[in-house]
């Protein structure tokens, strides 16, 4: 059994049954054995791979939005790139590559990163050593109010934040707890995944930080990540993925990648009413708008037989419906501050 596995049992034999938020906190940030503060989670070699990992044209697709969106209110004012959990830079690289091809705009841009994990900020910093105007918090709320355009994103940061699960109907919910059974397993109170009602405590805290900013500045929200409006869902939807395969939650806490599928509908619900909320679209449906299949046109041409087919795939990963075209959904609100 682990260390972290080991402190975990002792725990719950020391105080009792804990809530799934309490068993995810342990399993992902425990500041020694925590999952995400474990070296190479991501890629081809770690657990799983992010969309921005497949091809540096998802970077290069959201730079090209971020500019149109930013040079619509006014392009006089600064640009300010916050990214929440940006896992090994590549995004922000990608973004930063393209937007150095349009010197005006790099020369006013400032780019936040918000990263729990002191090893995935070294990761980071080796990636983006050749740019500029970057600055680095554990928190969203440390990252300073930002005067001028501010364009808040985040790539499969939403699914990692621990969650709350509760059992039963509306009128009886009781909290699903994580126990030591007769077996000496961990085990969950209710032992049915379905009935089973997910909240998520960290949303509320980001999206009133996020309201908070674009209420008095002009930008927009940008939130890509596996889920969906989840009218009326009623399952439990954690999901443990180890070297690109499923896992069991209670398995090897700190050693797997635990994710929940995110709930829009409450994103939408806790985005402040003054800004404009869009309707949530597929990953699909964004990258073909942003011009995917053009874009793709234009590296053909110039690539190897071998690049022509990574491309191709790459980018029927990304967008169909079989791959992560249509379970990965696309958030995107706006203020209505133009100064
Ligand atoms: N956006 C990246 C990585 C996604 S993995 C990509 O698309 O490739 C999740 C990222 O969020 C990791 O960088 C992880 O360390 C970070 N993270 C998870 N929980 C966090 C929290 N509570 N606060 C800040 N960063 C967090």
């Amino acid at each position: 059994m682990s260390d972290l596995k080991k402190r975990i049992f002792e725990h719950i034999q020391q105080n009792g049954p804990i809530t799934v938020d309490h068993y995810l906190s342990m399993a992902l940030y425990d500041p020694k054995d925590g999952y995400y503060f474990k070296e190479g989670i991501i890629g081809r070699d770690g657990d799983f791979i992010t969309s921005p990992e497949i091809t540096q044209i998802f970077g290069e697709l959201i730079a090209i939005f971020i500019i149109d969106q930013w040079s619509s209110i006014d392009s006089n004012y600064d640009l300010h790139i916050i990214e929440c959990g940006p896992g090994r830079g590549t995004l922000t690289h990608d973004i930063l590559n393209t937007l150095k091809q349009y010197n005006a705009v790099y020369e006013r841009t400032h780019i936040h990163l918000v990263e729990i994990s002191p090893y995935l900020k070294e990761v980071q910093q080796e990636k983006l050593k050749d740019y500029q105007n970057i600055q680095w918090y554990t928190s969203l709320e440390a990252v300073p109010h930002c005067s001028g355009y501010t364009f808040i994103l985040a790539n499969e940061f939403f699914d990692a934040l621990p969650i709350k699960q509760y059992s039963g109907h509306s009128h009886q919910k009781k909290e699903r707890m994580i126990f030591i059974n007769d077996h000496g397993n961990l085990s969950f109170s209710t032992p049915d995944n379905n009935h089973i009602h997910e909240t998520c405590p960290a949303y509320k805290i980001i999206m009133d930080n996020i309201n908070l900013r674009l209420q008095s500045a002009p930008g927009s929200v940008l939130i890509i990540d596996y889920g969906d409006e989840a009218k009326n869902r009623t399952i439990n939807t954690l999901q443990a993925i180890q070297d690109h395969k499923l896992a069991h939650v209670f398995d090897a806490p700190g050693e797997v990648d635990i994710s929940h599928q995110v709930n829009f509908k409450t994103l939408r619900d806790l985005t402040d009413s003054s800004m404009l909320c869009y309707p949530l679209i597929t990953q699909g449906d964004f990258l073909k708008q942003l011009g995917i299949d053009l874009r793709l046109q234009q590296l053909l041409p110039g690539a190897s037989a071998e690049q022509r087919m990574q491309l191709l795939s790459a980018c029927a990963r990304l967008t169909s419906p079989q791959h992560m075209g249509e379970i990965f959904k696309v958030f995107y609100a706006t203020s209505r501050c133009s100064e």
